[in-house]
């Protein structure tokens, strides 16, 4: 009422906290709701030979279609599903319906490429993922290797023999392992020689900022030579202009993915990049 009333900055603090407790229980009977209803979809960012333009893969990525509120950001919704268990119904959800696309590609005389599904470090804990894997591919009647699966740094977290065994023995079936987000976490040359990598994914940050400061390219660089002792590939996540398209070949970075290429796209729109296989921007040929 009065301006001179000021909030005591505690009572601001216990009310944003409380907020935001509400929202996180809210969404969690939400998510319920979600998965029951199956307002889930998936959407699917390309991922580009840079030289050529040329599509290589693409990686899935969760959407979900609430009712009222719009569209929720996985950014949102995913850290609560992990830590409400339900990332387990959500992230089978995401693998079957990954292999159920690429079965439908296929039927539909497209010639697929190797589709990433992101894969939270919970789903592992959770008992025989491998095994869940195995059976969805099989059901679907896709093979390993057209599988690829994103884990971040925080597998190295909790040292874990249940785990490494459960990625060798996904990695032993031909499915693509990727490690998604470096840099950002916590890793030890020690783990990343012992997990069986196939790439990995430059995180975002040291690509938005390429051309912006020399420690960000170098980073890159470094990471490159990692992946080479490691007998693993890079790719760069969070490409959005041309100049660091160049920058990245430059250094001898070959593949990327970001919204200079493509936004994540529907899976109709998806089929039409299957058919044309090429991301080349306008004007450079
Ligand atoms: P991520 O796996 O690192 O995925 C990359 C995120 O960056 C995606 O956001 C993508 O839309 C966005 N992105 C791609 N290119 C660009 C670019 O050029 N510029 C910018 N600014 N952003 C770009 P999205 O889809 O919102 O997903 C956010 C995160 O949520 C993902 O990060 C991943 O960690 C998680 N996530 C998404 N889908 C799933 C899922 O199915 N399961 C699990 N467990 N996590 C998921
Ligand atoms: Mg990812
Ligand atoms: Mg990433
Ligand atoms: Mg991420």
């Amino acid at each position: 009422r009065h301006g001179s009333e000021a909030i005591q900055p505690w009572v601001a603090y216990s009310d944003r906290l409380r907020e935001e407790d509400e929202q996180r229980i809210a969404l969690t009977r939400e998510l319920r709701q979600a998965i029951a209803e199956n307002q889930f979809e998936l959407h699917f960012q390309p991922k580009v030979d840079l030289a050529t333009g040329t599509l290589i893969a693409c990686e899935a990525l969760i959407r979900w279609n609430h009712p009222t509120r719009g569209l929720v950001s996985p950014g949102v919704f995913i850290p609560i599903a992990e830590q409400s268990q339900l990332i387990a119904p959500i992230g089978e959800w995401v693998l079957r319906r990954a292999c159920q696309h690429l079965r439908e590609w296929r039927d539909a005389g497209l010639q697929p490429v190797r589709v990433a599904v992101n894969v939270s470090v919970v789903q592992f804990q959770m008992g025989d993922f491998a095994g869940q894997v195995r059976a969805v591919l099989e059901e679907c009647g896709v093979a390993p290797q057209e599988l690829a699966l994103e884990v971040t740094e925080s597998v190295f977290e909790q040292e874990s023999n249940v785990l490494l065994a459960q990625m060798c023995e996904l990695r032993d079936m031909g499915v693509w392992l990727s490690l998604d987000d470096f840099g950002t976490g916590y890793s030890s040359l020690l783990y990343l020689q012992r997990y069986p990598f196939d790439e990995i994914k430059i995180d975002q940050g040291f690509v938005f900022h390429m051309l912006d400061a020399p420690f960000n390219r170098n980073i890159i660089e470094a990471v490159m030579m990692l992946a080479r002792a490691l007998n693993a590939e890079v790719i760069a996540e969070g490409i959005e202009s041309d100049e660091v398209v160049q920058a990245l070949l430059a250094i001898g970075c070959r593949s990327g993915q970001g919204y200079f290429y493509s936004m994540p796209l529907e899976a109709e729109d998806f089929c039409w990049l299957l058919e044309q296989r090429s991301l080349l921007p306008l004007g450079r040929h």
